[in-house]
């Protein structure tokens, strides 16, 4: 709480900032609302500035971001490969948005690590494990949409954040916080928010296009998951959810379709951790989530390749779908204490 952002990392982005022209900008692989709304919002502002500005995207954005303005210019690596390679070639300067890792950009990681221009990461996540010119990296703050404006506010660039760019950073904030029911107790969110508000965001709307554009499939399969996926285990205070390709396929599963459903076994009484496995083409990929103080970060770093934060985390397995069931069930007997004891 009361985060501070060091004044010393806010001289030297504004320095970076005027002396870049062609800038590259760059969210996580499967980029959430938060990733995207920060790459939007920097975007513009950049934009505003008179700077030459390109979001390049590992891969393809949930459809439930599709509303956001500036999104539809974004490069998608994955379907334009060579543009985004002279993007990258012609670059100054690179953002990096929302990971702090160059793995979290999947396809992308050579071009990040073989950037020869200025190299930013701006996060929120536990652990950084990147070279870069400059790491703005703050644990406390809900979301990296919230840590931006804190260091464009900081920066005295307040004025080139237009009403696109306060949508996306709202958008940020509100996506990472679960419509700001976790991670969300710090007063100076809510300054933000005011601010945002000052700025023209339509609150309510953005809130619409994210939470009430659902397709009829999505709604079907978060029925599917409940009525018969989710398992709950009352004796490790855990809950699971897990998804086939085959089951995806029956609900026409597009990107974006299964995001918060690994929230709802957290919905059940005394349910503490939960996970969402996911059955991909190559892999199978894990959600977890926690409330309290058992850290997903480190069951997801330790046992499923991945990371993320305390009470949410990301990982991936290549075991069969019920190889990575009975490992994670398995598991939990090493952490039933833990648990049993979590607040
Ligand atoms: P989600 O479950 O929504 O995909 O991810 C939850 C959180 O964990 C996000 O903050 C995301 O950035 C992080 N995360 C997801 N997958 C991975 C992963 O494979 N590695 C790491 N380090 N973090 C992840
Ligand atoms: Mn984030």
């Amino acid at each position: 709480m009361n985060t501070v952002i060091d004044p010393l990392l806010l001289q030297k982005f504004k320095n970076l900032i005027q002396d870049s022209k062609n800038l590259v900008v760059i969210p996580h692989v499967n980029p959430d609302g938060d990733a995207i709304g920060s790459c939007i919002a920097l975007c513009r502002v950049l934009n505003n500035m008179g700077k030459y500005v390109k979001i390049i995207i590992p891969n393809e954005f949930p459809e439930f971001l599709q509303w956001m303005e500036g999104i539809d210019e974004a490069i998608d690596f994955e379907k334009s490969p060579e543009e985004v390679n002279q993007l990258f070639q012609k670059a100054d300067t690179m953002f990096c948005l929302d990971f702090n890792d160059f793995e979290r950009a999947e396809g992308l990681k050579d071009l990040l690590t073989g950037f020869k221009g200025k190299k930013i990461v701006i996060d929120h996540h536990p652990g950084p494990v990147v070279q870069c010119d400059l790491l703005i990296s703050y644990t406390s703050v809900c979301s990296t949409g919230e840590l931006l404006f804190r260091i464009i506010e900081g920066v005295g660039l307040l004025n080139f954040v237009d009403r696109a760019a306060a949508d996306a950073i709202f958008t940020g904030m509100m996506t990472d916080t679960g419509n700001f029911s976790y991670n969300a107790s710090d007063p100076e969110t809510y300054h933000i928010i005011a601010k945002l508000l000052e700025k023209g965001i339509d609150k309510d709307l953005i809130h619409s296009n994210i939470y009430h554009t659902f397709s009829e499939d999505r709604w079907r399969l978060i029925g599917h998951s409940l009525k018969e996926k989710m398992i709950i285990l009352p004796q490790y205070r855990t809950g699971y959810i897990s998804l086939s390709k085959k089951e995806l396929e029956m609900f026409n599963f597009q990107p974006g379709d299964t995001e918060g459903l690994v929230n709802y076994p957290l919905m059940v009484k005394g349910i503490v951790f939960c996970v969402l496995f996911m059955e991909q083409d190559d892999q199978i990929k894990l959600s977890f989530r926690s409330k309290g103080n058992f850290s997903t970060n480190n069951f997801a770093r330790k046992h499923f390749n991945g990371g993320g934060h305390i009470n949410a985390s990301g990982g991936k397995s290549n075991l069969t779908l019920e190889e990575a069931i009975l490992k994670f069930e398995l598991l939990l007997d090493e952490y039933r204490e833990e648990l049993l004891n979590s607040y």
